[in-house]
């Protein structure tokens, strides 16, 4: 097959809107998007953090937000891998997020939760009873980004969600109910004191073209999972939404959409919550005391 824009042979089809490209329209495609996206959401100067995982998703935000700010004198981009202790799984991304951030001269920030907390993800397994690994990991990990994005200076700190993942997170929380909590997605556009605001760049990318993407920039990726991600509710989004894009191509694109169009009257109804400091570790909270050390305490008491 041709591409669609010229006459070199397409690599891909893109099935919700018709057109086959090559190598080059299809890079431009992702790209010119990316920073469409960018430039809707908020894009403060100064340091603008990514959070690197090191898994395809937060590679590809990390080198297109490097790409689009490497001639911009006012950003510069660093990258945040947070090590949760997930034997034999993290240590192997921290390792593509070391060597990725070498080759594009990124500076790059680690922190794990043993240092941090006293424990590892693993640790936590082992003693968790009615939450899920990844409520923890989504605490802890969320505090931690937070905590050295600040101490960094950062103005921004960068997700690598693709479509696929937001038009999930839509969906939970309207099958959840739970219109406050989809109030406060990202990106966030008031700033709030200790909290460092979130931008989603990758937002309108879906899955598989972030995994092209990688594929033909030569990324070294890692194919591994997650061990607890077997447990995440998010599967059963996944594989529906997968089902409904088969079916109705473009779906994903609509339910952000519908979300787009309802997002002012959202957040109105349910502006940011009045932040102040954790009595115990000074991060953001809206209660007395922070999830992540409300956690810890119950955790630490189960180790002990
Ligand atoms: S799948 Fe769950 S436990 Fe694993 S890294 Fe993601 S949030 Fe953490
Ligand atoms: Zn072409
Ligand atoms: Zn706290």
């Amino acid at each position: 097959m041709k591409c669609s824009k010229c006459d070199k042979e397409a690599i891909t089809f893109i099935r919700y809107n018709g057109t086959w490209l090559c190598r080059e329209h299809f890079m431009n495609f992702v790209e010119k998007r990316v920073k469409k996206e960018v430039r809707k959401q908020p894009f403060p100067r100064g340091v603008i953090a990514v959070a690197l995982s090191g898994g395809k998703d937060s590679i590809v935000a990390t080198y297109l937000m490097h790409k689009i700010t490497e001639k911009d004198a006012s950003r510069e981009v660093h990258a945040i891998t947070v090590d949760e202790g997930i034997d034999g799984y993290r240590d192997k991304t921290i390792k593509i997020a070391e060597k990725f951030c070498n080759e594009y001269g990124i500076p790059h920030h680690i922190i794990s939760f043993k240092e941090e907390y006293g424990f590892t993800l693993d640790d936590i397994s082992k003693v968790r009873r009615e939450l899920a690994e990844c409520t923890y990991c989504g605490v802890f990990r969320r505090q931690c980004i937070n905590k050295v994005a600040e101490s960094i200076g950062a103005k921004a700190i960068a997700m690598g969600h693709n479509l696929d993942d937001v038009a999930q997170t839509i969906l939970m929380n309207f099958v959840r109910s739970d219109v406050e909590r989809m109030a406060r997605m990202a990106p966030h556009r008031k700033v709030q004191p200790g909290l460092i605001p979130r931008i989603l760049p990758l937002r309108s990318i879906p899955e598989k073209e972030a995994t092209l993407y990688a594929y033909l920039m030569g990324f070294e990726i890692s194919e591994d999972e997650c061990p607890y991600a077997v447990r995440a509710m998010r599967g059963i989004y996944r594989d529906f939404i997968m089902d409904l894009e088969k079916n109705h191509p473009g779906s994903r694109h609509s339910i952000l959409k519908s979300f787009l169009e309802l997002e002012d009257c959202i957040r109105s109804k349910y502006p940011p919550a009045q932040l102040k400091a954790c009595g115990i570790c000074g991060q953001p909270t809206s209660e007395q005391v922070c999830m992540a050390c409300q956690l810890r305490e119950k955790i630490m008491e189960r180790i002990k």
